[in-house]
This record gives structure tokens, sequence and C-alpha cells, in this order.
């Protein structure tokens, strides 16, 4: 079924915490043939070991506020210098401040363009799905929307509440990607390879809206 245009892109993804970014990530990875880089999947991996930085780096997380922009920064483009993203990538969770953004630019100046999609959804909405929303304690992927089972579908790990997904910690959250993430749809907006989509639909109709933009985008560039 996954169909992998000739042009794949170099995919960032927008959003509120809670929007739908990882799950649209892991199909949009798959549709385009495109590494997923989640930079909060990457940093809950690096805060196991129990470093003086890992604890630091896990303090924050667990309080809903941002890590460095150059660590982040550092993190994110070592791992687009490997081969598997050269020719295209999907960025999950980066960038999240303007300094960031301006960052990726400089660092893809030679590489093809950026696709840019905001995946839009209200605070009411964030705080009511992440309250009820589930990883996996073993491999961190999200559990799906169905809830009538009590181990991944995955890997078969136990499913926990995530640890930022506290009600006081995600409404920190969403004041602080307010008023540091929200400028970037500013940094963005105005170029044509900007595209926003509604979030409060089914997972499904998302996704074929996300395609379709992205396909789009890209049919001009061939
Ligand atoms: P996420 O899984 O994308 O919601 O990220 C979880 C947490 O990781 C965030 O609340 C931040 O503490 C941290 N984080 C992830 N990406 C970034 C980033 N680009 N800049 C700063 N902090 C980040």
């Amino acid at each position: 079924m996954d169909s992998h245009p000739r042009v794949a892109p170099n995919l960032v993804m927008l959003g509120p915490p809670g929007a739908g970014k990882g799950t649209q990530a892991v199909r949009l990875s798959r549709q385009f043939g495109i590494p997923h880089i989640s930079t909060g999947a990457m940093l809950r991996e690096a805060v196991h070991p129990l470093t003086p930085l890992g604890l630091e780096v896990k303090d924050l997380m667990e309080r809903g506020a941002l890590i460095d922009d150059g660590l982040i920064t550092r993190l994110v483009f070592d791992r687009l210098g490997r081969p598997d993203a050269v020719a295209g990538f999907l960025l999950d969770g980066y960038p999240r401040t303007v300094p960031q953004a301006e960052a990726l630019d400089a660092f893809l100046a030679d590489r093809a363009g950026l696709v840019i999609v905001e995946i839009e959804l209200s605070d009411a909405e964030v705080l009511q799905r992440l309250a009820a929303r589930m990883i996996c304690s073993e491999c961190g992927v999200n559990a799906q929307d169905d809830r009538d089972y009590a181990t991944c579908h995955d890997c078969g790990g136990r499913l926990v509440p995530r640890a930022d997904d506290r009600e006081e910690v995600v409404r920190k959250r969403l004041e602080v990607y307010h008023a540091q993430t929200e400028p970037l749809v500013g940094h963005y907006a105005g170029r044509p390879a900007f595209r926003r989509v509604d979030g409060a639909r089914l997972v499904d109709q998302v996704t074929t809206d996300l395609v379709l933009e992205i396909q789009e985008v890209l049919a001009r560039w061939e």
C-alpha cells in the first residue's frame, strides 16, 4: 500500500503536545520512506543512564520545560548527518523554538527545502487527550486509541501513563508551546511549503489530509 514518491521530503511536523504528531509521524515515515526522528523519543532513550546530564534532562522533561537549544540541536544534527537521513527525514518535536528553526535552516542550506506541516488542536482537546494517553513502558510507543488492552501492540510491554502527561505538567507544556513554539508558525507561515491541517478528527482523516498536502508541495518541486 505504501507508495514512495520520487522526491523524499525533508519534513517538519509542528503542533501542540497531544495533537497526534507522533502517531502521524509513524504513518508518514512509512508512506514516504523516510526516517522518523522524534526528539522526545531520542531524549527519553538517552536519559536512561543516570548521568548528571541525563538527570538534568529528565527533570526538565518531567516539568514540561524545554531542553537547552544548543544541546538538542547537536543531537538532531548528529542524527540528520547519518546516511539514512540524507535523502529525506521527518522531524517530530524539532524545531521547537525560533533559534532552533534558524539553526535548522542554516544546517540544511545545501539540501532540498523543508515541507512544514502543522497539526492544529485546541488546548481543551489536548488536555482531554493527554489525560487518557498511555505509552509502552518498554519501547515508548503510544498506545492506540482503543483502550481494551493492557499491553503494547508492538512489543507486549506494559502500558503506563507518560510521566509528563499529568495535568499540571500538560498545562505547563501548553504554556511553553504557546510562548516558545507557536512563534515558529510565524517563522514558517509565509513559505509556500507550509501547510496546516485540523487535528481534531479521526486519525485516518488527518493522515489522508497530511499526505495530500505533502504530495501537493512535492509535486510543485518535481
Ligand atoms: P515530546 O515527546 O516531543 O513531547 O518531547 C518531550 C519533552 O522533551 C519536551 O517536553 C521537552 O522537555 C523535551 N524536548 C523534545 N524536543 C525538544 C526540543 N526540540 N527542544 C527542547 N526540548 C525538547
